[in-house]
Parts: structure tokens; C-alpha cells; sequence
């Protein structure tokens, strides 16, 4: 069984915490590795080696530093196969959504190579007779990233190219349910040459995000996962004197107008709802029918979902693959059960179906339920899974009050023919990226990734400038030179 290890000071080192975790391959059960548990010693020696490589790095040009990250991105796309299926057997997701997640990682590379423009000061003449005043944009130091299991590829890549490029160096901690795909991307990037401890592999768990939140050496922390650690996070990390943004979780509301396409509506919300089994935290998850809109859309929703093929994602015909964990099957399975117990009708019913040929793989079967009640957990948390809850509501007003007292404001997307109800719907709803006739509004890497409320603790999110800015500091200058001293020479 392979034991993986850190990657710290350009080399690959064992963990110093003994301790090692399986990592279970979600779409056949198998156990395929162990992962260290992780534990100061490891991060505190990481950042420590991160600490001393910003010595050089921070001077190094801006141009000279994205050569690093176009080499990075070719590798990304010449071993794309590779890296999708390692990220297939640890996740659980097909290898389709394996690949799409590699294609946003080298979209957030591409914007990162723009930094020799986008992290240029501002400069004024003459804010009073001879004197300048301009602003330059300087690295902070180390910073560091913890990631969900949800993309194993794609989300450390919303921070690290650009901390990079600004010139500071890192620390990437993937999650202990994935650890693979990161390690291996790592053992790809070992060809780009980087200065030794500019970018780090750390693996673990609550203790080495403990030791991140509380290590002097890191100045900036990007966490994305479930809201209750997001908060945790936050408050620890900003306690500690670090930026911190941290990205939480989600409940997604879509609305369908009766004016929407029936045929394209339909077919953009199974792909939204049970694309990589619900575990994405711009799924939808809460699909809201609008007036009329329950009697034309209700049939054809759930037939969409019964037509989705659920197998190992490596199989060819595979539409929506595994649960991450037993554990987190079961979860889903009592928030729907708790529904059902509270009055909910379950009309399309995943649970307890095999997959043929990976008996021992979790999975759960798209599931539809409706008129659940506002006391069950399917209404009040996020469920994580591959369920629809259908609700159904007399007008657009009413549908724009029931998601906006909800906790969360990841995503809220609307399905309609008319451009004043889209309107009404964007200016109105209080969350932070929205999609108009758009499933999965994920925003490409040179807007930021927005949530909002209980989806997002910090200020500036990931991505874009917004990356450029959490990754730099300003430092404002005013200067004078006297006319009489230049004359000297
Ligand atoms: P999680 O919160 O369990 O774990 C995320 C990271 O935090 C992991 O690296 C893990 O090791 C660490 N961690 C877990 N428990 C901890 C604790 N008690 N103390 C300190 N660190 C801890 O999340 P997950 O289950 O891996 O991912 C799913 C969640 O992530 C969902 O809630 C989903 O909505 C959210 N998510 C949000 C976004 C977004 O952009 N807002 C994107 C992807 C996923």
C-alpha cells in the first residue's frame, strides 16, 4: 500500500506524525493509500523552508516568475488523462468532470500569467509642486491553502498561481479524503524547476490546518469546505493576524419560470443537480417552481433523473459516479428519511440500489422530494448529495423571499424567457454569483468566485484581482527631489 509524503524544500519527505489514514477509492470501496494524519512538526518545517525561499523569490521579476507557471500549465494539459483518473478513483466524480476540473485549474493558471500587468502600482504627478505620490504592490510572505474533497485539481489552483506570480511562496494542503491527485500533479511539477520551497505539499487534517492558523511564517490563508470550519477558520486565522478568506458551504435555489424552455430547462437542472453526485457547492439543490411551472416542469425533472446512468466514474457510460464516504452516504440517507418522517413525498426514491459490478462502491441513485417541511434538515442544511427538493410557489416575489432568508448565498440561478423577471431576480437576490438560464454559475477565473452570507467569511474572494489583491500588500510612496540637487551633478 503507497504511503504518500510531504513535498517540502523540493524534496519528498516522510511525515513526522506516524500516523496514517486510508484513502478509500469511493466508487469500488478499495482502500488505495494512506495518508499521514499530519501534525505541527510537518507544517512548521514547511513554512519555515517557505520562509526562506521568499527571501529570493519575492525579487525575482514578475516576468521571470510566470515562466514557472506556463510550464505548468502545459504540464497540466499533457498529462490531463493521468491526473483525471487518479482523480477519479479518489473522489468518486466520472472522468469527464475529472477533465473538467483541469481545464478551470489551467484557466486560473492563464489569468495568473497575466501578473505583470495586473499587479502594476498607480502613479501621481505633482500631488503638490515637485512631489510624486505613487503605489506599489509588494508579496506577503507565505501563504498557505486547505482544500475540500470536492475538487481535488481545480480549487488549490485558486490560490496558488497567484500568490506565486505576486511572489510569495506556499503551502498547499489538499484534503485527507484526496491526497493523490495533488500528489501526483506535484510529482509532475518537480520537471518546471521551481526554487526549492517556493511551493510545498503538506498532507493531514485538523492538526496541520491547527498549525497553519497559528504559524507566524504564514501571513495569508485560503480555505474553502463546509461552513462550520469556514467560521473556524476565519476566527482563528484573523485572530492570529492572517488575511484570511474562507469559502463555506451551500444550499443553491433555482427558480423555473412558467415562461422558461421546458426541454433546455430540464435537462441544464439534472446536470446542475447530480453532476459529481451533488457535491459541488454550486449545485442546485432547492429547485423552485414558479405558478404554473409545476405543472409543466414537475413530470419531465423527474424523469431526467431517473434517466442519469450512476456507475464507477471510470466506466464509459458513467453520468454521475460515488459519495465521497460510507459515512457521508448514510448522512444523506437519514436527511432524507428525517424528511420523509416529517411529511416530505419522496418521488423518486436512490436509495438502497446497487450498481452492478461495484457492489461495495457508495452510491445513492438520483432522488426527488417535495413539500418538504421547513423543520426538516433537507430544508434547513446542506445536503451534499445527488436530491432534488422541489418547491413550488405562486410568484417570483415569493420565491426571491423564501432564498433570501436562507444561510446561505453561494449561488441562485433563475430559468425564464423574460428579461425583466432576470432583472428583478439579479438585482434582488442576495447571493453571490448568480446564473440567468445558467445551471452551475461558476465564475471563470478572471471574475471572483463570490459567495456571500454563511457561503463566504473575508473580504476579497478567490480569483481575478481579486486573488492579486489578497496575495499583495500596498505600499503607498511620496517623494521629492529638490531641483538644487540634481544641479550638484
Ligand atoms: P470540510 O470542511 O470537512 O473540510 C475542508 C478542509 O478542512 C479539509 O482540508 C479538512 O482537512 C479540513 N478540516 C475538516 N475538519 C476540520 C476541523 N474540524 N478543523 C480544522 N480543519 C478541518 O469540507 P469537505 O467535506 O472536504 O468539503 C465539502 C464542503 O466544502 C461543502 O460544504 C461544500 O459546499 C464546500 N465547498 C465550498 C466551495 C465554495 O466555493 N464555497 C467549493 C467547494 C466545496
Amino acid at each position: 500500500m503507497r504511503r504518500l509524503k510531504n513535498f517540502i524544500n523540493g524534496e519528498w519527505v516522510e511525515s513526522k506524525s506516524g500516523i496514517f489514514l486510508d484513502v478509500e477509492n469511493p466508487g469500488t470501496g478499495e482502500i488505495i493509500s494512506r495518508v499521514p494524519q499530519g501534525c505541527k512538526d510537518d507544517l512548521d518545517l514547511a513554512a519555515a523552508k517557505a520562509a526562506e525561499a521568499f527571501v529570493e523569490w519575492k525579487d525575482f521579476p514578475a516576468e521571470k516568475r510566470i515562466q514557472y507557471l506556463f510550464k505548468m500549465k502545459t504540464i497540466l494539459e499533457k498529462n490531463a488523462d493521468e491526473i483525471a483518473s487518479i482523480c477519479t478513483m479518489e473522489s468518486g466524480k466520472t472522468f469527464a468532470e475529472s477533465k473538467g476540473e483541469i481545464v478551470r485549474a489551467v484557466e486560473n493558471i492563464e489569468v495568473a500569467c497575466g501578473i505583470p500587468t495586473l499587479m502594476q502600482g498607480e502613479f501621481s504627478e505633482d500631488i503638490s509642486s515637485g512631489i510624486d505620490e505613487f503605489v506599489i504592490r509588494q508579496s506577503l510572505g507565505v501563504g498557505a491553502c486547505i482544500a475540500p474533497f470536492n475538487f481535488p485539481v481545480m480549487i488549490s489552483f485558486w490560490f496558488f498561481p497567484y500568490a506565486l506570480a505576486c511572489g510569495n511562496t506556499y503551502i498547499v494542503k489538499p484534503s485527507e479524503k484526496v491526497p493523490q491527485t495533488m500528489t501526483r500533479i506535484f510529482e509532475l511539477f518537480e520537471e518546471v524547476n521551481l526554487p526549492k520551497g517556493v511551493l510545498n505539499l503538506v498532507h493531514g487534517a485538523k492538526e496541520t490546518v491547527d498549525a497553519i492558523l497559528t504559524n507566524p511564517e504564514i501571513k495569508a490563508v485560503s480555505f474553502v469546505g463546509s461552513t462550520k470550519v469556514a467560521k473556524y477558520v476565519y476566527a482563528k486565522g484573523t485572530e492570529n493576524g492572517k488575511r484570511v478568506q474562507a469559502q463555506g458551504g451551500a444550499k443553491n435555489p433555482l427558480v423555473v419560470m412558467p415562461d422558461a424552455d421546458v426541454e433546455t430547462t430540464t435537462r441544464i437542472i439534472a446536470d446542475s443537480v447530480y453532476g459529481c453526485a451533488g457535491q459541488r457547492c454550486l449545485a442546485a439543490s432547492t429547485i423552485i417552481l414558479v405558478g404554473d411551472a409545476k405543472e409543466k416542469f414537475k413530470k419531465k425533472i423527474i424523469d431526467d433523473a431517473k434517466a442519469k446512468t450512476t456507475c464507477y466514474g471510470l466506466e464509459k457510460d458513467s453520468q454521475m459516479g460515488a459519495i465521497i464516504t460510507k459515512e457521508s452516504k448514510a448522512r444523506i440517507e437519514k436527511i432524507i428519511e428525517d424528511a420523509e418522517s416529517k411529511g416530505a413525498n419522496v418521488l423518486l426514491d436512490g436509495r438502497n440500489k446497487n450498481v452492478n459490478g461495484f457492489e461495495k462502491g457508495n452510491y445513492l441513485l438520483p432522488t426527488v422530494i417535495e413539500n418538504v417541511p421547513d423543520d426538516s434538515q433537507a430544508a434547513e442544511t446542506e445536503i451534499f448529495g445527488p436530491v432534488l427538493n422541489l418547491k413550488y410557489v405562486d410568484n417570483l416575489d415569493d420565491a426571491i423571499k423564501f432564498i433570501n432568508a436562507g444561510r446561505y448565498g453561494n449561488a441562485a440561478c433563475i430559468f425564464t424567457t423574460s428579461g425583466s423577471a432576470a432583472r428583478k431576480f439579479r438585482h434582488e437576490v442576495l447571493a453571490g454569483n448568480i446564473g440567468v438560464n445558467i445551471g452551475v454559475p461558476a465564475p471563470m477565473a478572471f471574475f471572483p468566485f463570490s459567495g456571500w452570507k454563511e457561503s463566504f467569511f473575508g473580504d476579497l474572494h478567490g480569483q481575478s484581482k481579486h486573488a492579486v489583491e489578497f496575495f499583495t500588500q500596498t505600499k503607498v510612496v511620496i517623494e521629492r527631489w529638490h531641483d538644487e540637487w540634481t544641479r550638484k551633478f
